[in-house]
């Protein structure tokens, strides 16, 4: 309910806020988050300014700041999931520099036990007990892609053979929702069926070495849901769609000292998230026109996000000094698309 009174002053897009917290020997504890409110407010401060420039505000729908569980980051996040039941579209993002979190809040730290587990094995856990309590009056089905967006090119995550195929995006937006018809299609019954296949995308994902982070990401993942329901009673056909989208790390290019390929790889990562920017941008504003021609993220995305369609942004930050001018970066993405 929440969600649809928002969903008419924001054309159905809301942006939260997650910190990680300091990890076990990283050096200087020094953070950049002064104040996190409970309506989420976040202040956060430039330590090498004084005066009226020291300090900046930001306002988002919530904030996690380092102590929150991944229980708490989902827990907003079920009605979304029962929309998806009832038909419609649902994105999630997260969005920030590599190291900030993406990957913890999306899918949780490497074999995660249950308590640890992120977003995409909560909603997914969730779409199957639900669907389940309905099912005297729907029949569902659940079937699952992953692909990859590497340097402008998309390719398939879920293929056994690790072949990552490459693929066509259909530009006209299709009723099914079905922007990559080619990318293999997988019917999943159980959460564990989802486990095993998301553990095999995440092998595929593309990854390269970088000053910042060694095994950081370098391309978007996005995992797709298809459900088609059929109501018993009417007969009537639906079908509804989640995705969920682990973005490439949000890095200037000169930070990472990045030359030859890995140059070429920062360029792609910043056009595609700047269109993704100006995408939720004028949908927010409610433009009539919305630019989703310019990557190849934002095309594939083009049936899921306009219309009816919800969009969950996280934003991640990583609270050490050091990392305060990308924490300012992604926080005036945040401003620009909430
Ligand atoms: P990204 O995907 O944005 O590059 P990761 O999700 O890989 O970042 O996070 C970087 C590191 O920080 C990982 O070791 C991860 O386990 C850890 N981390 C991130 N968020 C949290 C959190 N909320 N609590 C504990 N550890 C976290
Ligand atoms: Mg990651």
């Amino acid at each position: 309910r929440m969600f649809n009174e928002l969903q008419e002053l924001k054309g159905n897009i809301r942006v939260y806020c997650r910190i990680r917290p300091f990890l076990p020997g990283q050096a200087a504890k020094h953070t950049t988050v002064e104040y996190i409110g409970e309506h989420g407010e976040l202040v956060v401060v430039n330590p090498s300014k004084q005066g009226k420039d020291r300090r900046r505000n930001f306002k988002f729908n919530k904030i996690f700041g380092p102590e929150s569980t991944q229980a708490e980051v989902y827990s907003d996040t079920q009605p979304l999931i029962r929309s998806v039941l009832d038909g419609y579209g649902v994105c999630i993002f997260a969005y920030g520099q590599t190291g900030s979190g993406k990957t913890y809040t999306m899918t949780g730290p490497n074999g995660a036990s249950e308590e640890h587990w992120g977003v995409n094995y909560r909603a997914l856990n969730d779409l199957f007990s639900i669907s389940q309590n309905r099912r005297d009056s729907f029949i569902y089905e659940i079937q699952v892609q992953m692909v990859e967006i590497y340097n402008e090119q998309v390719r398939d995550l879920l293929l056994s053979d690790g072949s990552r195929k490459k693929l066509g995006i259909i530009s006209v937006v299709q009723p099914n929702g079905l922007a990559v018809p080619d990318a293999s299609m997988h019917p999943v019954t159980s959460t564990s069926d989802v486990l095993e296949l998301i553990g095999v995308g995440l092998k595929n994902r593309a990854v390269g070495a970088t000053a910042m982070n060694e095994r950081s990401s370098r391309s978007h993942s996005v995992v797709s849901i298809h459900v088609r329901g059929k109501d018993l009673l009417s007969g009537a056909a639906l079908h509804g769609n989640l995705h969920l989208v682990d973005l490439a790390g949000s890095e200037r290019v000169d930070r990472s000292e990045a030359t030859g390929d890995r140059l070429k790889e920062a360029q792609h990562i910043n056009k595609s998230l700047s269109a993704l920017g100006d995408v939720i941008f004028s949908l927010a504003q409610k433009n009539s026109h919305v630019p989703y021609r310019n990557s190849k993220l934002t095309q594939l995305l083009q049936s899921f996000l306009g219309g009816q369609a919800k969009t969950l942004m996280f934003v991640q930050l990583n609270p050490d000094v050091s990392s305060y001018s990308e924490t300012i970066s992604t926080l005036k993405f945040a401003e620009r698309v909430s």
